[in-house]
């Protein structure tokens, strides 16, 4: 795939940049509420220092808007992972300028260094070229482990490869690029796409490009309102993007002959989205006006799970219905179950449905969680990922 990863670079001595996906959930007293995405960044780093590398990370928290804002600082990061770790890890004042120059010539092999936000500057977004030769002015070798970034041409993304001889991959990073082109480029049959969530309009891409691939596609959640709106049922309240119904239409059509596109049968209906309110099990032709459908019924799931059981290769995105309430879970946590079972090659993408899969207990059981939901999202779409483009380069 033209990709140097981390282990085939010359990293002796040299000052490693390394692009991580450090943004993960604080709470109120900024404390981390989950550190999954610096735990899945330690195999990368463990290596560099290993091989006696000068750690160099560098990462965006949040959205601090091109300015300087204590509330979005990388402090709580660098406290984390130094316990992680099990050694010192050093916050840079700053992602450029003199004063980390200086820290950065400090430093001793297999030392670690975290830089400040690179968003405090809005150059990092505007991908700008002087500040990119700033961020490549700090090191020997680039290496990107931030899938999650990948599908965005920033400067610490893109900009500053142009900049650098030797890029390479993470671990992390290079497990999701050939995990996602298995099903990509020679995926086995049957392929069964699952889409779920809130809406159609996010996933119109990768619908289309999916229609070329898969043997079936199965529409969940709130998104398959619109469909089953652009068939002529009356779906009460339920959710929908009337500005989506032509384009659905035409998606139906264009299924016919080439895959199966499967929509809901029967559903979870309840007068409003409440767990207290009155719910029942309706079918397509019965949904009541006024009330809302917020989970797939066991019909539906009776016939996703047939498609799934006999899937060889699976491509989960999006959840089945309102999981995040119990009396609308059911659908959504059966079909992370069914994926788990199932004794296909399983990828799932997007932070809900890899809350569902954790929360049903079958992680282990999938072939591939996805760390980065929109990137996996685009690259399913057949989109170019820049920040995996921009390390196709000899190192
Ligand atoms: P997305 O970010 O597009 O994957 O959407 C995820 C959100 O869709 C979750 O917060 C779900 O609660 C929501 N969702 C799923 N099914 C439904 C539904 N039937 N009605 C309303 N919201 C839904």
């Amino acid at each position: 795939m033209g990709i140097l990863r981390v282990d085939q670079a010359e990293l002796k001595g040299k000052r490693v940049f390394v692009r991580v996906d450090f943004n993960v959930p604080l709470d109120e007293k900024k404390e981390i509420t989950d550190d999954t995405r610096i735990i899945s960044s330690l195999p990368t780093i463990r290596f560099i220092c290993g091989a006696g590398g000068k750690v160099i990370l560098a990462s965006h928290l949040g959205r601090p808007k091109g300015k300087r804002d204590p509330k979005f600082s990388l402090a709580p990061i660098a406290e984390r992972l130094s316990k992680l770790l099990g050694k010192g890890v050093s916050l840079a004042p700053d992602c450029v300028g003199e004063e980390v120059r200086g820290q950065i010539e400090r430093m001793k092999e297999g030392e670690v260094l975290l830089l400040e936000n690179l968003r405090f500057h809005q150059e990092e977004e505007k991908n700008e070229e002087t500040f990119s030769k700033d961020l490549a002015s700090l090191c020997d070798v680039y290496v990107n482990d931030a899938f999650g970034a990948a599908h965005r041409a920033h400067a610490s993304t893109e900009g500053m490869t142009r900049y650098i001889q030797t890029v390479a991959s993470g671990f992390l990073m290079m497990r999701e690029i050939e995990s996602l082109e298995k099903a990509l480029v020679n995926p086995q049959k049957p392929y069964v796409a699952i889409l779920g969530g809130a809406k159609v309009s996010d996933k119109i891409g990768v619908i289309r490009n999916l229609q070329n691939k898969v043997d079936t596609l199965l529409i969940g959640g709130g998104m398959a309102y619109t469909f089953l709106k652009a068939k002529g049922f009356s779906i009460g309240k339920s959710l929908v993007e009337e500005d989506q119904i032509g384009l659905s239409l035409r998606l139906i059509e264009g299924a016919k002959g080439k895959i199966k596109l499967i929509l809901p049968s029967d559903h979870i209906a309840a007068e409003r989205m409440d767990v207290q309110a009155r719910r029942e099990i309706v079918t397509n032709e019965k949904i009541p006006s006024g009330w809302v459908c917020l989970d797939i019924g066991p019909e539906t799931v009776k016939i996703f799970l047939e498609e799934i059981l006999s899937a060889r290769t699976i491509f989960w995105n999006g959840p089945m219905g309102v999981f995040e309430m119990e009396p609308f879970s059911q659908g959504t946590f059966a079909i992370a179950r069914a994926v788990a079972d199932s004794q296909a090659f399983s990828i799932v993408g997007g932070g809900d449905s890899v809350a569902a899969v954790n929360q049903a207990g079958v992680a282990d059981k999938i072939g591939h969680i996805s760390t980065g939901g929109g990137a996996s999202l685009e690259l399913i779409e057949g989109k170019k990922l820049p920040g995996i483009e921009a390390l196709r380069k000899d190192g």
